[in-house]
């Protein structure tokens, strides 16, 4: 099993890491335990801050990035994704954090996740998983439960909810996890774990909406949920994916794991190296025609 003790570095503390803008969340959004797990993760690898990149979506969950002194990158909605491919193959030395909302990485953003993950992309992916839109003040998102009642479905929704980890796992991710922004420091482990990760991470974050989402709250997810067994073993894939799709309980923790594969940045290294940047003139030439 890997070692899963957070190395503190001493040389940056958590507020290095604020960026004095004051988070606009509602009072009680679980979206402010992740805040405080990202910098925790960040002031545990003891990154510079002008080192790393946080990317986000749209919706509530997506304004992190403004609330870091890091580099950040608030896009479109669902296009996380993409814009952290951009960045990590201009720059793969730069440490890269995508965060998002269920609506953002599931719904419009769907598409993109998929192909992330097929990818291998080196990319640590925090979503924070409402099981409702709160931007918009409260319709059924991709993971919110059968029956769930909102001002767009009042008989309740009868649409099965996405399994985040399944899907992860489906597609191709190598790195598969599932936390509670109410356990902030278990949170940043597991994203410290993810960054260490080579290849595409995801953590699943509960991260209850007290305004929009009456049902999952921090209480549902402190009765529902439990860390994995002690034996659970992270590269066994049917034993992965059993525990990803028990619902009672809901388990914390790297569920699924597989170590030793390319990432997507290898190939794009390994495809341009030795080969001169555009040595027979086609993209000079492509500008010169619009100069
Ligand atoms: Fe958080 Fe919900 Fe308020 Fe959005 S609406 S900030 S998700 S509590």
């Amino acid at each position: 099993m890997p070692d899963q003790t957070v190395t503190v570095d001493v040389e940056h503390s958590v507020e290095d890491y604020k960026s004095g803008v004051k988070p606009t969340w509602c009072p009680g959004c679980g979206d402010f335990g992740v805040l405080n797990a990202v910098y925790n993760s960040m002031r545990a690898k003891g990154y510079a801050p002008q080192d790393v990149v946080l990317v986000s979506g749209i919706g509530c969950s997506s304004r992190l990035p403004f609330f870091s002194s890091t580099y950040g990158f608030h896009t479109v909605h669902g296009r996380t994704m993409p814009i952290a491919t951009g960045i990590k193959v201009a720059n793969p030395n730069l440490k890269v954090l995508a965060l998002g909302g269920d609506g953002d990485a599931f719904a419009i953003g769907g598409g993109h996740f998929i192909h992330a993950a097929r990818r291998n992309l080196d990319v640590c992916y925090v979503i924070m998983d409402n099981a409702i839109y709160g931007l918009t003040k409260g319709q059924t998102s991709p993971t919110s439960m059968v029956g769930f009642v909102t001002k767009t479905t009042p008989k309740g929704t009868p649409d099965r909810p996405v399994n985040p980890l399944q899907l992860a796992m489906a597609s191709g991710a190598t790195f598969v996890a599932r936390a509670f922004s109410g356990k902030p420091k278990e949170l940043a482990d597991l994203i410290v774990q993810g960054i260490d990760h080579k290849g595409f991470a995801i953590i699943d974050t509960y991260s209850p909406c007290p305004t929009f989402n009456k049902v999952n709250t921090f209480k549902y997810y402190r009765d529902q949920a439990m860390e994995l067994p002690k034996d659970h073993n992270p590269t066994d894939v049917m034993q992965a994916w059993a525990r990803a799709q028990s619902t009672d309980p809901v388990y914390l923790g790297v569920l699924y794991r597989a170590e030793g594969e390319d990432s997507f940045e290898d190939h794009i290294v390994s495809a341009h190296s030795g080969v001169e940047a555009d040595a027979d003139g086609v993209i000079d030439s492509i500008l010169e025609r619009y100069s």
